[in-house]
């Protein structure tokens, strides 16, 4: 009885806390109840090989299958996500079934054994005491070459506590894992960090190809391949796009992936099986 008068009381003072902060209180606890009700989905986007024209690998992205919206995307709840303590339960079980996901596909096409899987981390998440012990035993457990593992993270989070943040890519990257910047180009990170911190691929976001904003494009390749990384390009839609990036990066192809709905929207686990045993090759 007077647990239910603590509980109503309780629930109409987070009202009240919402109406006075914007925070969106129903929704908190409906992802909440959606968690524990296993109602989160990870879709996997291939990223293909500019130089092979093959699949390397996919990355994770997250949707809620509600029972009565239907699927929601991102973009409606991730901000909720990050900001609250539903970022340490989403995130490990984005990483485990991530992972999880991906020796299943190794061990299912031996063609694909080196197949890598991104997973977008968020600031908050990095910072999370033990994370680093999680991702060791995940990786453990399902015995993933931590290699095959690539953390996104976002220009906000290499932008925020330097010390903190490098201390924990550091113990990641004792673990062998690889560092991804994500929607590079849009946020506010300074080229210093790009020496500062461990990051091996830069993801050129979607922006700058939607824009044509080639010679923005071109820079960062250039930039990147001088400093030893990587680029995975954002949002490749069109075959006129497709070519206009294998002239710009005609010598350097090695060091391109690709990433958009040209070659596939994000799939389910088993449109993803299906992707896979396809064998396509993207000319
Ligand atoms: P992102 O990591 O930059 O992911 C790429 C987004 O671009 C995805 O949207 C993907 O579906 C979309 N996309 C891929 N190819 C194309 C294309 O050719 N054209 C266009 N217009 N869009 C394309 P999605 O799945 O809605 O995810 C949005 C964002 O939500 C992600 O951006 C990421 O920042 C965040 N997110 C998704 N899953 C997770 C997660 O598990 N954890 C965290 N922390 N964030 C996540
Ligand atoms: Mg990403
Ligand atoms: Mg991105
Ligand atoms: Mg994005």
């Amino acid at each position: 009885e007077q647990t239910k008068l603590l509980e109503n009381q309780n629930i109409s003072l987070q009202k009240e806390i919402s109406n006075l902060t914007g925070f969106n209180w129903d929704l908190y606890t409906e992802l909440k109840d959606a968690i524990e009700a296993r109602q989160m989905r990870l879709f996997y986007q291939p990223l293909v090989s500019l130089e092979t024209n093959l699949i390397t690998g996919f990355e994770a992205l997250i949707r809620w299958q509600h029972p009565q919206k239907g699927m929601i995307y991102p973009v409606e709840f991730i901000d909720i996500i990050e900001t609250t303590d539903l970022v340490y339960l989403i995130g490990r079980w984005v990483i485990e079934t991530a992972c999880k996901q991906l020796k299943e596909w190794q061990k299912d096409f031996p063609k694909y054994a080196d197949l890598t899987m991104s997973v977008n981390v968020s600031t908050r998440q990095l910072a999370e005491f033990n994370l680093v012990e999680y991702i060791r035993d995940i990786l453990m457990q399902y015995q993933v070459n931590p290699h095959c593992l690539k953390l996104e993270i976002t220009e906000c989070t290499v932008m925020g506590d330097r010390d903190r943040t490098l201390q924990i890519l550091h113990q990641l990257r004792e673990l062998n894992i690889q560092f991804c910047i994500d929607d590079f180009g849009t946020g506010y990170s300074s080229l210093r960090r790009l020496t500062d911190f461990p990051i091996d691929i830069l993801k050129i976001d979607r922006s700058f190809i939607q824009n044509r904003e080639w010679i923005i494009v071109k820079a960062i390749g250039t930039l990147a391949f001088a400093l030893g990384k990587i680029i995975v390009v954002e949002g490749i839609e069109t075959t006129t796009q497709l070519a206009m990036l294998k002239k710009l990066f005609s010598s350097s192809l090695h060091g391109c992936y690709g990433q958009g709905y040209l070659f596939s929207q994000p799939l389910d686990a088993d449109s993803g099986s299906e992707f896979l045993a396809s064998e396509q090759v993207f000319e």
